[in-house]
């Protein structure tokens, strides 16, 4: 590996890019560099190439995933990755690929000792769900005789609210900040909602790409830069407001649920109503620029 640093400096890339294709993952469509998708994706040595359509498909693909199936995404993107090293193991000398043997015995090392850390985590979360239970229980016992005491008294004084104390989760990030977010499997941050807050970490939805995840931890969110116009926006700031699109006027009636929980329910001029995606529909009233993928 010492022999050749200089095939990985960024000189190497710009003057064997004319010669040099790139497969998309997907199609198998040789691409130039200059082809490859995500972008940020690019400078880094080719990990995860595809074409752009073929990249817009898979992050749709991926947000039509059921929330609750974070693992299986994981274990997807975890693949995805596996996918990519062999094929640059293949396409490279000898050293590299041995190179890359030894890395993916150390990611399997690292896969074994995750599983025994999660066996344990649950035993012990049992646990502790269990005493929590207890806890409320006395807890509730407990002011119920209190309450009884003072009834006739003087106003019992106010208790920390429960709810926080019960979760103890501290978040840096507000319910519907914007931020920028890394996104599962591709370089860099993207500009996105935060639409709830589980136990530590966040659930966010993408929108340039009309796409969210998951149980995201806080290590991953940035705030946006500083001035970013995008960055004011709050998702219910809009209700109420008009826009035009496709040669029509729309009213901004409300927020969209379940299936529709990313969209706004909008209504034109002559009653009808629509559903627009929330990304697309902030890219117009924001005049953010954004050339979106996906939906
Ligand atoms: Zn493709």
């Amino acid at each position: 590996m010492k022999k050749e640093p200089q095939k990985k400096s960024p000189s190497y890339v710009d003057e064997s890019q004319a010669e040099y294709s790139y497969d998309c993952l997907d199609c198998s469509a040789s691409l130039l560099l200059n082809e490859c998708y995500p972008k940020e994706a690019r400078k880094s040595g080719g990990l995860l190439f595809r074409c752009f359509k073929c990249y817009i498909k898979h992050r749709n693909y991926l947000q039509n995933i059921d929330e609750k199936n974070q693992k299986v995404r994981d274990e997807q993107a975890e693949a995805l990755k596996k996918k990519v090293k062999e094929k640059a193991a293949a396409t490279t000398s000898k050293k590299s690929a041995a190179a890359t043997g030894k890395s993916a015995a150390a990611t399997s090392k690292k896969a074994t000792s995750k599983k025994a850390t999660t066996s344990k985590k649950t035993t012990t979360s049992k646990k502790a769900t269990t005493s929590k239970k207890v806890a409320a229980k006395r807890t509730r016992a407990s002011n119920k005789v209190a309450a009884k005491r003072t009834r006739s008294t003087t106003a019992s004084p106010a208790k920390p609210s429960s709810s926080t104390s019960t979760t103890g989760f501290e978040y840096a990030h507000a319910l519907w900040d914007k931020i920028l977010c890394e996104y599962t499997g591709f370089d860099g941050t993207y500009p996105a909602e935060i639409y709830s807050r589980t136990k530590g970490s966040y659930n966010v939805y993408f929108l340039q790409d009309h796409t969210f995840e998951t149980n995201v931890p806080e290590s991953k969110l940035k705030l946006p830069p500083p001035g970013a116009k995008w960055g004011e926006l709050r998702r219910r700031g809009l209700l109420g407001q008009t826009f035009e699109a496709d040669g029509s006027t729309y009213d901004i009636v409300s927020l969209g649920k379940g299936d529709k929980k990313h969209h706004y329910l909008c209504r034109d001029s002559e009653g009808k109503e629509i559903y627009k995606t929330v990304g697309s529909v902030q890219n117009i009233c924001g005049e953010f620029g954004w050339s979106l993928g996906g939906d």
